[in-house]
Protein backbone atom coordinates (compact mmCIF):
# COMPACT_ATOMS: atom_id res chain seq x y z
CA UNK A 1 0.00 0.00 0.00
CA UNK A 2 2.71 2.73 0.96
CA UNK A 3 3.73 2.00 -2.69
CA UNK A 4 1.19 2.86 -4.31
CA UNK A 5 1.15 6.77 -5.66
CA UNK A 6 -2.07 8.48 -5.70
CA UNK A 7 -3.28 10.69 -8.41
CA UNK A 8 -3.05 13.62 -6.36
CA UNK A 9 0.41 13.17 -5.39
CA UNK A 10 1.29 13.20 -8.64
CA UNK A 11 -0.51 16.92 -9.00
CA UNK A 12 1.04 17.76 -5.85
CA UNK A 13 4.96 16.78 -6.64
CA UNK A 14 3.82 18.36 -10.45
CA UNK A 15 3.38 21.48 -8.24
CA UNK A 16 5.93 21.54 -6.15
CA UNK A 17 8.24 21.37 -8.73
CA UNK A 18 7.03 24.19 -10.18
CA UNK A 19 6.89 26.38 -6.97
CA UNK A 20 10.27 25.25 -6.46
CA UNK A 21 11.78 27.98 -8.70
CA UNK A 22 14.79 30.26 -8.19
CA UNK A 23 13.21 33.18 -6.93
CA UNK A 24 10.94 30.68 -4.36
CA UNK A 25 13.60 29.26 -2.98
CA UNK A 26 16.19 32.78 -2.85
CA UNK A 27 12.79 34.14 -0.92
CA UNK A 28 12.85 30.91 1.48
CA UNK A 29 16.76 31.75 1.93
CA UNK A 30 15.62 35.39 2.62
CA UNK A 31 13.16 34.78 5.69
CA UNK A 32 16.08 32.12 7.32
CA UNK A 33 18.78 35.43 6.60
CA UNK A 34 16.02 37.96 8.20
CA UNK A 35 15.38 35.73 11.03
CA UNK A 36 19.13 35.46 11.78
CA UNK A 37 19.41 38.97 11.59
CA UNK A 38 17.11 39.58 14.19
CA UNK A 39 18.60 37.21 16.07
CA UNK A 40 22.07 39.18 15.12
CA UNK A 41 20.66 42.58 16.77
CA UNK A 42 19.19 40.78 19.44
CA UNK A 43 22.75 39.07 20.49
CA UNK A 44 24.47 42.54 19.90
CA UNK A 45 22.50 44.09 23.03
CA UNK A 46 24.38 42.56 25.45
CA UNK A 47 27.83 42.02 26.18
CA UNK A 48 27.71 38.07 26.81
CA UNK A 49 25.87 37.68 23.66
CA UNK A 50 27.72 40.26 21.20
CA UNK A 51 29.89 37.83 20.11
CA UNK A 52 27.31 35.34 18.83
CA UNK A 53 25.53 38.26 17.83
CA UNK A 54 28.09 38.50 15.27
CA UNK A 55 28.28 35.40 14.02
CA UNK A 56 24.02 35.18 12.81
CA UNK A 57 25.02 38.49 11.22
CA UNK A 58 27.73 37.14 9.10
CA UNK A 59 25.43 33.49 8.41
CA UNK A 60 22.78 35.93 7.56
CA UNK A 61 24.44 37.40 5.25
CA UNK A 62 26.48 34.81 3.74
CA UNK A 63 23.19 33.01 2.94
CA UNK A 64 21.58 36.07 1.55
CA UNK A 65 24.45 36.80 -0.86
CA UNK A 66 24.63 33.11 -2.08
CA UNK A 67 20.49 33.25 -2.31
CA UNK A 68 20.71 36.04 -4.30
CA UNK A 69 23.34 35.26 -7.31
CA UNK A 70 21.81 31.96 -7.27
CA UNK A 71 18.33 33.60 -8.24
CA UNK A 72 20.25 35.96 -10.48
CA UNK A 73 22.01 33.91 -12.46
CA UNK A 74 19.87 30.07 -12.24
CA UNK A 75 17.57 31.01 -14.85
CA UNK A 76 19.75 31.96 -17.32
CA UNK A 77 22.51 29.68 -16.33
CA UNK A 78 25.23 28.77 -19.09
CA UNK A 79 24.09 31.56 -21.66
CA UNK A 80 26.72 33.93 -22.27
CA UNK A 81 25.24 36.74 -20.65
CA UNK A 82 24.85 35.29 -17.53
CA UNK A 83 28.59 34.23 -17.35
CA UNK A 84 30.00 37.47 -18.36
CA UNK A 85 27.69 38.78 -15.62
CA UNK A 86 28.90 36.19 -12.83
CA UNK A 87 32.20 36.95 -13.86
CA UNK A 88 32.20 40.91 -13.31
CA UNK A 89 29.93 40.14 -9.99
CA UNK A 90 33.08 37.87 -8.80
CA UNK A 91 35.47 40.08 -9.62
CA UNK A 92 33.48 43.24 -7.86
CA UNK A 93 33.06 40.62 -4.73
CA UNK A 94 36.66 40.09 -4.88
CA UNK A 95 38.25 43.68 -5.20
CA UNK A 96 35.92 44.87 -2.54
CA UNK A 97 35.76 41.95 -0.23
CA UNK A 98 39.62 42.41 -0.29
CA UNK A 99 39.86 46.34 0.43
CA UNK A 100 37.01 45.99 3.34
CA UNK A 101 39.44 43.40 4.76
CA UNK A 102 42.46 45.47 4.40
CA UNK A 103 40.84 48.42 6.05
CA UNK A 104 38.63 46.60 8.87
CA UNK A 105 42.62 44.74 9.57
CA UNK A 106 44.49 48.40 9.60
CA UNK A 107 41.54 50.63 10.98
CA UNK A 108 42.39 51.61 14.85
CA UNK A 109 39.47 51.72 17.32
CA UNK A 110 39.74 55.22 17.45
CA UNK A 111 39.29 55.62 13.28
CA UNK A 112 35.92 53.23 13.72
CA UNK A 113 33.99 56.24 13.60
CA UNK A 114 35.09 57.67 10.71
CA UNK A 115 34.81 54.23 8.63
CA UNK A 116 31.30 53.65 9.85
CA UNK A 117 30.53 57.30 8.27
CA UNK A 118 32.33 56.43 5.21
CA UNK A 119 30.74 52.99 4.60
CA UNK A 120 27.26 54.64 5.33
CA UNK A 121 28.02 57.40 2.30
CA UNK A 122 28.26 54.26 0.44
CA UNK A 123 25.14 52.81 0.84
CA UNK A 124 23.77 56.54 0.35
CA UNK A 125 26.02 56.67 -3.19
CA UNK A 126 24.32 52.74 -4.05
CA UNK A 127 20.61 53.65 -3.51
CA UNK A 128 21.17 56.92 -5.72
CA UNK A 129 22.53 54.52 -8.43
CA UNK A 130 20.03 51.94 -8.32
CA UNK A 131 17.49 54.61 -8.22
CA UNK A 132 19.04 55.90 -11.72
CA UNK A 133 19.02 52.80 -12.97
CA UNK A 134 15.56 52.38 -11.87
CA UNK A 135 15.17 55.59 -14.10
CA UNK A 136 16.53 54.65 -17.23
CA UNK A 137 15.47 50.90 -17.07
CA UNK A 138 11.42 51.32 -16.75
CA UNK A 139 10.45 47.88 -17.86
CA UNK A 140 7.27 46.03 -18.18
CA UNK A 141 5.01 48.32 -15.93
CA UNK A 142 1.98 50.79 -16.61
CA UNK A 143 -0.71 52.49 -14.66
CA UNK A 144 -0.75 52.96 -11.28
CA UNK A 145 2.03 50.23 -10.75
CA UNK A 146 4.08 53.12 -12.97
CA UNK A 147 3.57 55.49 -10.58
CA UNK A 148 4.56 54.10 -7.22
CA UNK A 149 7.52 52.82 -9.12
CA UNK A 150 8.81 56.43 -10.62
CA UNK A 151 7.30 57.67 -6.74
CA UNK A 152 10.03 55.04 -5.41
CA UNK A 153 13.02 56.09 -7.92
CA UNK A 154 12.70 59.89 -6.41
CA UNK A 155 12.52 59.05 -2.62
CA UNK A 156 15.46 56.73 -3.00
CA UNK A 157 17.47 58.46 -5.08
CA UNK A 158 16.72 62.14 -2.50
CA UNK A 159 17.42 59.70 0.91
CA UNK A 160 20.31 57.95 -0.77
CA UNK A 161 21.56 61.98 -1.72
CA UNK A 162 21.04 63.21 1.83
CA UNK A 163 22.92 59.58 2.97
CA UNK A 164 25.99 60.10 0.96
CA UNK A 165 26.83 63.48 1.18
CA UNK A 166 26.20 63.79 5.04
CA UNK A 167 28.24 60.74 5.56
CA UNK A 168 30.94 62.62 3.78
CA UNK A 169 30.79 65.70 6.36
CA UNK A 170 30.49 63.57 9.06
CA UNK A 171 33.48 61.28 7.93
CA UNK A 172 35.64 65.16 7.71
CA UNK A 173 34.54 66.61 10.62
CA UNK A 174 35.18 62.82 12.88
CA UNK A 175 38.86 62.74 11.07
CA UNK A 176 39.02 66.33 12.33
CA UNK A 177 39.48 67.50 8.62
CA UNK A 178 37.00 69.54 8.64
CA UNK A 179 36.02 71.91 11.84
CA UNK A 180 33.56 69.97 14.34
CA UNK A 181 31.89 73.69 15.35
CA UNK A 182 28.51 73.98 13.47
CA UNK A 183 28.12 75.96 10.29
CA UNK A 184 25.41 78.69 11.11
CA UNK A 185 24.42 79.50 7.83
CA UNK A 186 21.92 82.84 7.69
CA UNK A 187 18.11 81.30 7.65
CA UNK A 188 19.46 77.44 7.86
CA UNK A 189 16.31 76.31 9.49
CA UNK A 190 14.26 78.02 6.55
CA UNK A 191 16.69 76.17 3.68
CA UNK A 192 16.31 72.94 5.21
CA UNK A 193 12.51 73.03 5.21
CA UNK A 194 12.50 74.71 1.86
CA UNK A 195 14.28 71.93 0.42
CA UNK A 196 11.74 69.42 2.20
CA UNK A 197 9.04 71.41 0.67
CA UNK A 198 10.89 71.26 -2.65
CA UNK A 199 11.22 67.57 -2.24
CA UNK A 200 7.21 67.31 -2.00
CA UNK A 201 6.57 69.17 -4.96
CA UNK A 202 9.31 67.74 -7.12
CA UNK A 203 8.30 63.94 -6.23
CA UNK A 204 4.42 64.67 -7.11
CA UNK A 205 6.02 66.17 -10.28
CA UNK A 206 7.90 63.63 -11.44
CA UNK A 207 5.14 60.94 -11.19
CA UNK A 208 2.98 62.68 -13.25
CA UNK A 209 5.36 63.75 -15.84
CA UNK A 210 8.74 61.65 -14.86
CA UNK A 211 11.28 63.64 -16.83
CA UNK A 212 14.87 63.16 -16.36
CA UNK A 213 16.30 67.07 -15.57
CA UNK A 214 13.59 66.54 -12.63
CA UNK A 215 15.55 63.42 -11.00
CA UNK A 216 18.75 65.82 -11.70
CA UNK A 217 17.11 68.29 -9.96
CA UNK A 218 16.47 65.90 -7.08
CA UNK A 219 19.77 64.09 -7.18
CA UNK A 220 21.48 68.15 -6.98
CA UNK A 221 18.72 69.08 -3.62
CA UNK A 222 19.36 65.60 -1.76
CA UNK A 223 23.83 66.04 -2.10
CA UNK A 224 23.05 70.12 -1.16
CA UNK A 225 20.62 69.46 1.61
CA UNK A 226 22.51 66.20 3.14
CA UNK A 227 25.68 68.81 3.07
CA UNK A 228 24.20 71.71 5.10
CA UNK A 229 22.43 69.20 7.70
CA UNK A 230 24.99 68.02 8.80
CA UNK A 231 27.60 70.62 8.63
CA UNK A 232 25.01 72.62 10.75
CA UNK A 233 25.34 70.26 13.97
CA UNK A 234 27.72 71.36 16.65
CA UNK A 235 30.68 69.15 18.14
CA UNK A 236 28.49 67.96 20.94
CA UNK A 237 25.72 66.79 18.94
CA UNK A 238 27.73 64.38 16.31
CA UNK A 239 27.43 61.19 18.17
CA UNK A 240 23.06 61.32 17.20
CA UNK A 241 24.69 62.62 13.74
CA UNK A 242 25.81 59.11 13.21
CA UNK A 243 23.41 57.15 14.67
CA UNK A 244 20.88 59.36 12.60
CA UNK A 245 22.98 58.60 9.15
CA UNK A 246 22.87 55.19 9.88
CA UNK A 247 19.29 55.22 10.40
CA UNK A 248 19.09 57.28 7.25
CA UNK A 249 21.40 54.14 5.35
CA UNK A 250 18.73 51.48 6.34
CA UNK A 251 16.31 54.13 5.08
CA UNK A 252 18.24 54.02 1.68
CA UNK A 253 18.89 50.45 1.19
CA UNK A 254 15.29 49.75 1.88
CA UNK A 255 14.10 52.23 -0.66
CA UNK A 256 16.68 50.47 -2.78
CA UNK A 257 14.99 46.93 -2.15
CA UNK A 258 11.86 48.34 -3.01
CA UNK A 259 13.40 49.36 -6.83
CA UNK A 260 15.30 46.33 -6.94
CA UNK A 261 12.10 43.66 -5.70
CA UNK A 262 13.84 42.13 -3.33
CA UNK A 263 12.68 41.89 -0.38
CA UNK A 264 15.53 40.95 2.30
CA UNK A 265 16.91 44.52 1.50
CA UNK A 266 13.44 46.12 2.67
CA UNK A 267 13.56 43.84 5.56
CA UNK A 268 17.06 44.51 6.92
CA UNK A 269 16.81 48.18 5.57
CA UNK A 270 14.16 48.91 7.47
CA UNK A 271 15.28 46.64 10.63
CA UNK A 272 19.12 48.88 9.98
CA UNK A 273 16.63 52.29 9.64
CA UNK A 274 14.42 52.00 12.83
CA UNK A 275 17.14 50.68 15.27
CA UNK A 276 19.40 53.71 14.41
CA UNK A 277 16.16 55.73 14.48
CA UNK A 278 15.73 54.31 17.92
CA UNK A 279 19.05 54.84 19.00
CA UNK A 280 19.22 58.48 18.20
CA UNK A 281 16.58 59.09 20.11
CA UNK A 282 17.63 57.43 23.10
CA UNK A 283 21.06 59.21 22.83
CA UNK A 284 19.22 62.10 22.42
CA UNK A 285 16.95 61.65 25.63
CA UNK A 286 20.52 61.15 27.04
CA UNK A 287 21.93 64.20 26.17
CA UNK A 288 19.20 66.46 26.85
CA UNK A 289 18.64 67.28 23.33
CA UNK A 290 14.86 67.47 21.13
CA UNK A 291 15.48 64.58 18.61
CA UNK A 292 13.33 66.66 15.96
CA UNK A 293 16.12 69.21 16.46
CA UNK A 294 19.04 67.25 15.89
CA UNK A 295 17.68 65.30 12.73
CA UNK A 296 16.77 68.15 11.10
CA UNK A 297 20.31 69.83 11.21
CA UNK A 298 19.97 71.66 14.52
CA UNK A 299 17.00 73.21 13.93
CA UNK A 300 16.17 76.15 16.21
CA UNK A 301 18.97 75.98 18.32
CA UNK A 302 20.72 79.16 19.15
CA UNK A 303 24.08 80.00 18.12
CA UNK A 304 26.18 79.37 21.74
CA UNK A 305 26.32 82.83 23.05
CA UNK A 306 30.50 81.72 25.32
CA UNK A 307 33.73 81.41 23.70
CA UNK A 308 34.73 77.88 22.81
CA UNK A 309 38.01 78.42 21.55
CA UNK A 310 39.09 75.75 24.13
CA UNK A 311 41.48 78.06 26.22
CA UNK A 312 40.06 79.36 29.64
CA UNK A 313 42.80 81.14 31.51
CA UNK A 314 43.70 80.38 35.26
CA UNK A 315 45.69 78.25 37.44
CA UNK A 316 46.39 74.63 37.23
CA UNK A 317 48.16 72.17 39.46
CA UNK A 318 49.92 69.60 38.25
CA UNK A 319 50.60 66.24 40.02
CA UNK A 320 53.82 63.80 39.56
CA UNK A 321 52.82 59.87 38.87
CA UNK A 322 54.32 59.10 42.13
CA UNK A 323 52.49 61.63 44.02
CA UNK A 324 48.77 60.06 42.23
CA UNK A 325 49.99 57.09 43.27
CA UNK A 326 50.44 57.74 46.76
CA UNK A 327 47.40 59.23 46.46
CA UNK A 328 45.50 55.72 45.25
CA UNK A 329 47.09 53.99 47.96
CA UNK A 330 45.64 55.78 50.78
CA UNK A 331 41.74 56.10 48.74
CA UNK A 332 39.13 54.57 50.46
CA UNK A 333 36.85 54.54 46.94
CA UNK A 334 38.15 55.61 43.28
CA UNK A 335 36.00 55.97 40.34
CA UNK A 336 37.40 56.34 36.41
CA UNK A 337 35.86 58.16 33.98
CA UNK A 338 37.16 57.26 30.67
CA UNK A 339 37.47 59.00 27.54
CA UNK A 340 38.53 59.59 23.87
CA UNK A 341 42.29 59.83 24.99
CA UNK A 342 41.88 56.49 26.52
CA UNK A 343 41.39 54.79 23.21
CA UNK A 344 43.62 56.79 21.48
CA UNK A 345 46.69 56.01 23.73
CA UNK A 346 45.15 52.40 23.98
CA UNK A 347 45.84 53.06 27.78
CA UNK A 348 42.90 50.47 28.28
CA UNK A 349 45.86 47.39 29.36
CA UNK A 350 47.37 49.01 31.98
CA UNK A 351 44.49 50.85 33.57
CA UNK A 352 42.86 47.38 33.64
CA UNK A 353 45.84 45.92 35.64
CA UNK A 354 45.64 49.38 38.20
CA UNK A 355 42.50 48.17 38.61
CA UNK A 356 42.87 45.14 39.90
CA UNK A 357 45.57 46.28 41.58
CA UNK A 358 43.97 48.66 43.60
CA UNK A 359 40.95 46.02 44.42
CA UNK A 360 43.51 43.54 45.57
CA UNK A 361 44.91 46.21 48.10
CA UNK A 362 40.74 46.51 49.53
CA UNK A 363 40.01 49.75 47.17
CA UNK A 364 36.68 50.05 45.79
CA UNK A 365 37.02 51.17 42.16
CA UNK A 366 34.20 51.51 39.28
CA UNK A 367 34.02 52.69 36.05
CA UNK A 368 31.35 55.59 35.16
CA UNK A 369 30.67 55.66 31.62
CA UNK A 370 28.95 58.49 30.12
CA UNK A 371 26.92 57.71 27.13
CA UNK A 372 28.94 59.57 24.38
CA UNK A 373 32.34 59.20 25.53
CA UNK A 374 34.37 58.33 22.55
CA UNK A 375 33.81 58.70 19.24
CA UNK A 376 31.07 55.83 19.43
CA UNK A 377 28.29 54.41 21.43
CA UNK A 378 29.57 51.77 23.37
CA UNK A 379 32.77 52.60 22.44
CA UNK A 380 34.59 52.65 26.16
CA UNK A 381 32.30 49.69 27.18
CA UNK A 382 34.13 47.49 24.15
CA UNK A 383 37.81 48.83 25.10
CA UNK A 384 36.74 48.12 28.68
CA UNK A 385 35.19 44.77 27.71
CA UNK A 386 38.83 43.75 25.80
CA UNK A 387 40.85 44.57 28.57
CA UNK A 388 39.19 42.44 30.47
CA UNK A 389 37.84 44.20 33.19
CA UNK A 390 34.61 42.88 35.08
CA UNK A 391 31.53 43.96 33.59
CA UNK A 392 30.11 44.52 37.19
CA UNK A 393 31.99 47.42 38.11
CA UNK A 394 31.71 49.40 34.78
CA UNK A 395 28.28 51.60 35.68
CA UNK A 396 26.20 53.93 33.35
CA UNK A 397 26.45 57.80 34.04
CA UNK A 398 22.61 57.81 35.68
CA UNK A 399 23.43 54.92 37.96
CA UNK A 400 27.23 56.44 38.95
CA UNK A 401 26.55 60.14 39.37
CA UNK A 402 25.46 60.60 42.55
CA UNK A 403 28.37 58.78 44.39
CA UNK A 404 31.13 61.19 43.29
CA UNK A 405 30.56 63.36 46.43
CA UNK A 406 31.51 60.58 48.40
CA UNK A 407 34.42 59.50 46.59
CA UNK A 408 37.73 60.12 47.62
CA UNK A 409 39.61 60.13 44.11
CA UNK A 410 38.34 60.35 40.57
CA UNK A 411 41.06 59.38 37.44
CA UNK A 412 39.59 61.20 34.50
CA UNK A 413 41.67 58.94 31.63
CA UNK A 414 41.40 61.20 28.37
CA UNK A 415 38.23 62.40 28.78
CA UNK A 416 36.75 65.96 28.80
CA UNK A 417 33.81 66.75 27.12
CA UNK A 418 32.14 64.13 29.32
CA UNK A 419 33.15 65.50 32.52
CA UNK A 420 33.01 69.42 31.82
CA UNK A 421 31.31 71.76 34.62
CA UNK A 422 30.32 74.09 31.89
CA UNK A 423 27.53 71.72 30.59
CA UNK A 424 25.96 71.78 33.90
CA UNK A 425 27.09 75.70 35.06
CA UNK A 426 26.96 77.47 32.14
CA UNK A 427 23.52 77.92 30.11
CA UNK A 428 25.64 79.79 27.10
CA UNK A 429 27.78 77.18 26.32
CA UNK A 430 27.74 75.11 23.11
CA UNK A 431 27.25 72.00 24.90
CA UNK A 432 24.92 73.85 27.64
CA UNK A 433 22.05 71.14 29.18
CA UNK A 434 24.41 67.49 27.76
CA UNK A 435 24.55 65.74 31.26
CA UNK A 436 27.98 65.10 32.33
CA UNK A 437 29.51 63.11 34.66
CA UNK A 438 30.05 65.43 38.21
CA UNK A 439 33.36 64.19 38.81
CA UNK A 440 34.23 67.71 40.44
CA UNK A 441 32.24 67.00 43.11
CA UNK A 442 35.32 64.01 44.55
CA UNK A 443 37.91 64.95 46.55
CA UNK A 444 40.39 64.75 44.15
CA UNK A 445 40.21 64.52 40.67
CA UNK A 446 43.21 63.54 38.75
CA UNK A 447 43.12 64.75 35.08
CA UNK A 448 44.92 62.72 32.20
CA UNK A 449 45.77 64.18 29.43
CA UNK A 450 48.97 65.67 27.03
CA UNK A 451 48.03 69.35 27.05
CA UNK A 452 45.63 71.96 27.93
CA UNK A 453 43.69 71.57 24.20
CA UNK A 454 40.07 71.00 23.84
CA UNK A 455 37.96 68.24 23.66
CA UNK A 456 36.04 67.43 20.65
CA UNK A 457 33.01 70.07 21.53
CA UNK A 458 36.28 72.73 21.25
CA UNK A 459 35.11 73.95 24.25
CA UNK A 460 37.41 75.36 27.44
CA UNK A 461 36.75 73.33 30.61
CA UNK A 462 36.80 74.74 33.76
CA UNK A 463 37.01 71.40 35.60
CA UNK A 464 40.93 71.77 34.93
CA UNK A 465 41.29 75.07 37.34
CA UNK A 466 38.89 73.52 40.28
CA UNK A 467 41.18 73.23 43.70
CA UNK A 468 40.41 69.82 43.71
CA UNK A 469 41.70 68.86 40.37
CA UNK A 470 45.17 68.40 39.52
CA UNK A 471 46.91 67.58 35.96
CA UNK A 472 48.87 64.39 35.01
CA UNK A 473 50.19 65.20 32.02
CA UNK A 474 51.10 63.25 28.92
CA UNK A 475 49.88 59.84 26.91
CA UNK A 476 47.76 58.60 29.19
CA UNK A 477 48.78 55.03 28.72
CA UNK A 478 52.83 56.09 29.93
CA UNK A 479 50.86 57.73 32.81
CA UNK A 480 49.10 54.83 34.13
CA UNK A 481 52.32 52.65 34.07
CA UNK A 482 54.51 54.88 35.73
CA UNK A 483 51.08 54.78 38.56
CA UNK A 484 51.38 51.04 38.48
CA UNK A 485 55.34 50.82 38.53
CA UNK A 486 54.90 53.46 41.55
CA UNK A 487 52.55 51.54 43.28
P1 LIG B 1 36.87 64.47 24.28
O1 LIG B 1 36.95 64.29 22.82
O2 LIG B 1 36.06 65.56 24.82
O3 LIG B 1 38.35 64.66 24.87
C1 LIG B 1 39.33 63.70 24.72
C2 LIG B 1 40.58 64.19 25.43
O4 LIG B 1 41.52 63.14 25.39
C3 LIG B 1 41.19 65.39 24.75
O5 LIG B 1 40.99 66.54 25.53
C4 LIG B 1 42.68 65.03 24.61
O6 LIG B 1 43.46 66.05 25.24
C5 LIG B 1 42.80 63.74 25.39
N1 LIG B 1 43.72 62.81 24.76
C6 LIG B 1 43.84 62.51 23.46
N2 LIG B 1 44.80 61.63 23.26
C7 LIG B 1 45.34 61.35 24.47
C8 LIG B 1 46.38 60.51 24.92
N3 LIG B 1 47.10 59.74 24.07
N4 LIG B 1 46.65 60.46 26.25
C9 LIG B 1 45.94 61.22 27.10
N5 LIG B 1 44.95 62.04 26.73
C10 LIG B 1 44.65 62.10 25.42
O7 LIG B 1 36.45 63.05 24.90
P2 LIG B 1 35.17 62.57 25.68
O8 LIG B 1 35.21 61.10 25.55
O9 LIG B 1 35.10 63.18 27.03
O10 LIG B 1 33.94 63.16 24.89
C11 LIG B 1 33.51 62.63 23.64
C12 LIG B 1 33.20 63.77 22.70
O11 LIG B 1 33.08 63.24 21.38
C13 LIG B 1 31.89 64.44 23.03
O12 LIG B 1 31.94 65.81 22.69
C14 LIG B 1 30.91 63.70 22.11
O13 LIG B 1 29.78 64.48 21.84
C15 LIG B 1 31.78 63.54 20.88
N6 LIG B 1 31.39 62.44 20.00
C16 LIG B 1 30.99 61.25 20.54
C17 LIG B 1 30.54 60.23 19.74
C18 LIG B 1 30.02 58.98 20.36
O14 LIG B 1 29.17 58.34 19.77
N7 LIG B 1 30.50 58.60 21.53
C19 LIG B 1 30.53 60.37 18.26
C20 LIG B 1 31.04 61.65 17.78
C21 LIG B 1 31.45 62.63 18.65
P3 LIG B 1 44.98 66.27 24.78
O15 LIG B 1 44.96 66.48 23.32
O16 LIG B 1 45.40 67.47 25.56
O17 LIG B 1 45.73 65.04 25.17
Amino acid sequence: MADLVTAADLVNTAEATTLLTPASIAGAAYIVAALLFIMSLAGLSRHDTAKAGVGYGIAGMTIALVATVYATFADAWGSPQATTGLILLVVAVLVGGAIGLWRARVVAMTGMPELIALLHSFVGLAAVLVGWNGALEVTGMSGALLDIHHAEVFIGVFIGGVTFTGSIVAFLKLSARMSSAPLMLPGKNVLNLGALVAFVALTVWYVITPELWLLVVVTALALALGWHLVASIGGGDMPVVISMLNSYSGWAAAAAGFLLNNDLLIVTGALVGSSGAYLSYIMCKAMNRSFISVIAGGFGIAAPTSSSDGEEAGEIREVTAADAAELLRDAGSVIITPGYGMAVAQAQYPVAELTSRLRERGVDVRFGIHPVAGRLPGHMNVLLAEAKVPYDIVEEMDEINDDFAKTSVVLVIGANDTVNPSAAEDPGSPIAGMPVLRVWEASNVIVFKRSMSAGYAGVANPLFHRDNAQMLFGDAKARVEDILRAL
